[in-house]
């Protein structure tokens, strides 16, 4: 089968710019067959170039396509952290392809872990998401591995539907190399199911599409037919098709450690089959020894059990229970450290998870202050610029206590304390009461803001004076024995004249405030649409 040439479109780092780079890497997400060392290294390279040009976006999808081999390596704990990373940087800056190819890395690594619920949920996500900046073969590629996916499941039916909806994509997009591949995985999935006569009219029509493109059947897509003809009993044809399987995987200098020994364990099927024992015995110590070498427990298991079969069959009980004995051992060993290597990978998860909550937190309460719980002078510098550009009707008002170092002063500072965390209380409701959009920030000290969103000064300033009344009607016996407590306040708008920047907003406010102190204090001064007019605000009874 041909996948498009990995060296095609293989950029240096230092002569490339961010097209190149982004074609580089289509070219590797689009590829279908990988050597995951080799891909790692160029996912690395690109990586390293990503930085350089300072793109985020190449930077995550190289990191993704890392991911990716790490995952096929078997690494999967490190792959599944790495992932979650990138997944939530795709989510948060919104990069939907990204994110759709994030969900069908994701669904394979459930499938690892045995979760073929969480498996299909990704699946579906990463088709989902697919919109029209996809490229063909992720159209092709995310369907054939949803309907993998709901095969994995069990729901075999949907997925026929959905490989049927890949097939035809594929011949609408003229794809033949990826119908092969849509062929490879359906024939494969009603071979797992036990479905071998469909698994066959399936392969036998990959075989068709082979000869009439003349693609040459790689080892893979053949290891699924040979797996296919023994399903069925035909072992001669069996053996011929593996026979050329294995052919075909030395003639490639491929090193997916695992591929030869599964491909020679269908051999020595096959040959058990037809009754050729002493071929079989022999295919069977050379995928052992490959077995034991590379440290393959999966088809070490496998070559036990075959090995039990193979004395079965020649009358060899006693070895056969022998044999069996072996593959139970083997098979319980393996399944333990499955379990373990599932268990690693899922505390990897949960560890990322944990983190980004505790960074989220972290980020929340350094733009909070401790003492009153309100946001701070480092929120405001963060969100209030935007408001301001955003929202010609923004007001916003810097409150300050009158005389409060005389709280401190004559009670204590602790009773101080009290003051300000009730003040930022009766600030907070009395705001949300007339402005729901609105919040306060402690600027520090004993100075707090009042941001009001779509409310001019003019609409703004009864409503600020409400809540200056509420501060000094509000009864302090319980906390200062009696010792009044009030606040001045300085409103501006950013409709008003130089008001269109935070320093120039804030300045305005400050001036207001500091009008509002000279004034007699426990008061509000607004901004009118010309400056030199001010308004005051406060209590008649009181009136100096
Ligand atoms: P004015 O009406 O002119 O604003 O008078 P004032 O006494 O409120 O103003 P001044 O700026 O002189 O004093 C502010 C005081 O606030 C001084 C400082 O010790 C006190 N203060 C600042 N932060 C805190 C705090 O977190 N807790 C307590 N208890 N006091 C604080
Ligand atoms: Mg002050
Ligand atoms: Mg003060």
């Amino acid at each position: 089968m041909s996948g498009k040439g990995v060296g095609q479109v293989d950029p240096e780092p230092e002569a490339v710019d961010a097209q190149g780079l982004h074609a580089a890497l289509l070219a590797m997400e689009d590829e279908i067959h990988w050597d995951p060392a080799t891909m790692l290294a160029r996912a690395e390279r690109y990586e390293r170039v990503a930085r350089h040009l300072g793109d985020e976006t190449l930077v995550a999808r190289a990191r993704l396509s890392q991911a990716n081999m790490r995952m096929r390596a078997g690494e999967v704990a490190d792959a599944a952290q790495l992932i979650w990373q990138i997944h939530q940087w795709a989510v948060d800056h919104d990069v939907r392809q990204l994110t759709a190819r994030t969900h069908l890395v994701w669904s394979a690594i459930h499938r690892h872990l045995g979760d073929a619920a969480q498996s299909l949920e990704h699946a579906v996500r990463s088709v989902e998401l697919l919109d029209d900046s996809a490229t063909d073969h992720m159209r092709i590629w995310h369907l054939a591995k949803l309907a993998d996916a709901l095969a994995f499941a069990g729901s075999l039916l949907a997925a026929r539907e959905r490989f049927d909806q890949a097939e035809r994509l594929t011949v609408e997009l003229d794809r033949p190399d990826l119908r092969l591949f849509v062929l490879n995985n359906y024939a494969y999935s009603e071979h797992a199911a036990g479905n071998y006569e469909l698994a066959e009219h399936t392969a036998a029509r990959l075989r068709t599409l082979a000869a009439t493109h003349g693609f040459e059947l790689d080892s893979t897509v053949l290891d699924t037919i040979g797996a296919i003809e023994l399903g069925n009993g035909h072992f001669a044809a069996a053996e011929r098709t593996m026979l050329t399987c294995i052919a075909k995987y030395r003639s490639t200098a491929r090193d997916d450690a695992d591929a030869l020994p599964e491909h020679l364990l269908n051999l020595a099927r096959a040959q058990r089959g037809l009754g050729a024992y002493e071929r079989a015995q022999h295919t069977l110590d050379e995928s052992r020894r490959l077995c034991a070498d590379r440290d393959l427990g999966h088809f070490l298991v496998q070559t036990h059990q075959e090995q039990a079969e193979l004395h079965a069959a020649r009358g060899e009980f006693a070895e056969a229970y022998e044999a069996h004995k072996m593959f139970f051992e083997a098979h319980q060993a393996l399944r333990s450290r499955q379990q373990e290597a599932q268990a690693r990978t899922r505390q990897a998860l949960f560890e990322t998870a944990e983190a980004r909550q505790e960074a989220e937190r972290f980020r929340e309460q350094a733009r909070r202050d401790p003492l009153t719980g309100l946001r701070n002078r480092r929120f405001i510098d963060e969100q209030l610029p935007r408001l301001i550009g955003a929202d010609p009707d923004l007001t916003v008002a810097l409150v300050d206590l009158d005389h409060f170092k005389q709280i401190n002063d004559q009670l204590s500072h602790d009773v101080g304390d009290q003051v300000l965390v009730q003040v930022a209380k009766l600030l907070e409701t009395e705001l949300a009461a007339v402005s729901p959009e609105g919040f306060v920030a402690r600027m520090g000290g004993e100075e707090f803001l009042l941001v009001v969103p779509g409310c001019p000064p003019s609409k703004a300033c009864g409503k600020i004076d409400g809540i200056r009344r509420a501060v000094a009607a509000y009864d302090w016996a319980g906390i200062t024995r009696g010792l009044r407590v009030s606040v001045s306040i300085g409103v501006a708008g950013v409709g008003e004249a130089e008001t269109l920047s935070q320093p120039s907003l804030l300045s305005t406010a400050d001036r207001h405030l500091y009008a509002a102190k000279h004034g007699g204090r426990d008061r509000v001064v607004c901004g009118a649409p010309n400056p030199d007019r001010t308004r005051t605000y406060r209590d008649r009874a009181s009136a100096a």
